[in-house]
């Protein structure tokens, strides 16, 4: 029997989607860089018929490109164009399986939604921490194989910390399951840590448990407008220092930046701090009810007295909080109005911004006459999405012709301050040459028997991550 018509039989005729309308929206990424196509996107709704597809598809050799919320940055849902895969999604699945308060833990389907988590663990009474601009699309199994980050991985870490344990799905269609509450496991190899952060090469995760932390009672934001992108480093240590740790998030933003979000969202305040260069929107929390305003403006007088601040805004409601994180999130989406950028997704040691930052500016001054740097994002654990932006009334074909130059420029300053050029998005088939160029071969030669050992036909997710010999 054909393929299409034994998926209809296995999972139902209506999770098995072929009609361009229904599919087309899927084939193409989030940035609109790739479109692919596919026999049919595949809707499986439970982890037996993940594994039963999985098997089909493996004795007829036809490729799968696991999805979630598609909201990846290096293309790795979308298919190539040949049209042979099938895009498997996961969003069928999304029951939240337990919420164990007790054990401080949660158990989700891989096609739950970032924000439906934090809200069935905000629901027990409990704290899940991973938080991202794209929460209300994207998937805790997209989360987990990307290994996602965000604003609160200072404090909480990645999403390979925020893990207990993961239910997958092999290429064969046999199925993996370890979603016990357990903190510590040294029962061999931790299979768990290998299929994190895999990009749908390995397996398809189907679900998880997730780690849950105390309920946050107290919260303190503010905008500190800083003198030079050096004083972050200062800043970041006092206000870790001054608060006992209690800093959830930290994140640099550029006045090039603010005065994006300014021109382009309308929906978002100038929180009207002293003009300067650089600031930082930076949170602390805390799960016991206490005057963390008092302690967050006593750090920051602190740090203007010692010359690492101008001046900051504390914002004094919930209102005003949200205005700050919107102007954060925002970045993203004034950059796209604003015209065509060229990104990068880098980290490098915390002591090393001030050097990326001086560095990688004179860069872009050099090889991009035509843009200007828009970097924020993460400073406090090193990671800057260090774009560059189109400048008003310049040619845009001139400056995306840069883009090889000072992809290569950025990414060997990375290299050569012992960082990354890929901090938290992944490698999809957006940047398989930069792990070709930047992996050792040793690395190399190890997760290629890796893959041949889980995949040996290849099937899960063929051109993503894994750079051709
Ligand atoms: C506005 C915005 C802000 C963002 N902010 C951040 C941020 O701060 N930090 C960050 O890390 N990322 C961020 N991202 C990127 C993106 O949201 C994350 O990479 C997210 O984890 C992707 O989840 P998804 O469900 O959309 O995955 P998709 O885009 O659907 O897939 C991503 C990869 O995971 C694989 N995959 C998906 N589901 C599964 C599964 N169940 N099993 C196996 N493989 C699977 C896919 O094959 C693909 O390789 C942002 C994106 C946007 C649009």
């Amino acid at each position: 029997m054909e393929l299409l018509a034994r998926l209809r039989e296995l999972i139902g005729p209506e999770a098995v989607l072929t009609s361009p309308q229904d599919t087309e929206p899927l084939l193409t990424d989030h940035r609109r860089l790739y479109h692919g196509a596919a026999r049919a996107v595949v809707l499986p709704a439970t982890t037996e018929q993940v594994a039963d597809v999985l098997r089909l598809c493996h004795a007829a050799a036809v490729s799968v490109v696991p999805q979630g919320g598609n909201t990846g940055y290096c293309g790795g849902a979308t298919p190539d164009a040949s049209g042979n895969s099938i895009v498997l999604g996961l969003r069928r699945m999304n029951r939240i399986r337990s919420v164990d308060a007790a054990n401080f833990a949660l158990v989700a389907e891989a096609g739950c939604t970032l924000a439906s988590v934090q809200q069935a663990a905000a629901t027990g009474g409990r704290l899940f921490p991973l938080s991202l601009g794209s929460e209300g699309s994207c998937q805790i199994g997209g989360n987990l194989a990307t290994n996602a980050g965000g604003t609160a991985v200072l404090r909480y870490g990645m999403m390979r910390d925020l893990t207990l344990g993961v239910e997958a799905v092999l290429a064969d269609g046999s199925v993996l399951s370890q979603l016990a509450p357990l903190r510590k496991d040294n029962t061999g190899y931790d299979l768990r840590h290998l299929l994190i952060g895999s990009e749908g090469t390995l397996a398809v995760i189907t679900a998880a448990c997730l780690k849950l932390f105390p309920a946050q009672r107290s919260v303190a934001t503010a905008w500190i407008a800083l003198p030079s992108a050096n004083a972050v480093i200062e800043l970041l240590a006092l206000l870790r220092e001054g608060s006992a740790d209690r800093l959830s998030s930290c994140e640099l933003v550029p006045a090039a930046a603010l005065a994006l979000v300014l021109q382009q969202i309308p929906a978002v305040r100038d929180p009207g701090a002293t003009a300067s260069p650089w600031y930082l929107l930076a949170e602390l929390t805390s799960s016991a009810v206490e005057p963390l305003d008092e302690l967050l403006e006593g750090t920051i007088t602190h740090a203007i007295e010692l010359g690492h601040a101008t001046d900051a805004v504390l914002a004094c409601s919930e209102e005003q909080r949200q205005n700050l994180w919107r102007l954060r999130e925002s970045v993203p989406e004034a950059q796209r109005r604003a015209g065509a950028s060229l990104k990068h997704d880098i980290s490098v040691p915390v002591a090393s911004l001030q050097a990326l930052i001086e560095r990688g500016s004179a860069l872009v001054a050099s090889l991009v006459p035509e843009g200007f740097l828009v970097a924020y994002g993460h400073a406090g654990d090193g990671n800057l999405h260090f774009n560059v932006n189109q400048r008003a009334g310049t040619d845009a074909s001139k400056f995306l012709a840069h883009e090889p130059a000072l992809k290569r420029a950025i990414h060997d300053l990375v290299a050569n301050l012992d960082g990354s050029f890929s901090a938290e998005h992944g490698i999809g088939q957006l940047k398989l040459q930069e792990l070709a160029q930047y992996a050792r071969p040793a690395e190399l030669a190890a997760m290629r028997g890796i893959k041949q050992a889980l995949d040996p036909l290849g099937i899960l997710n063929p051109g993503k991550l894994l750079p051709q010999p």
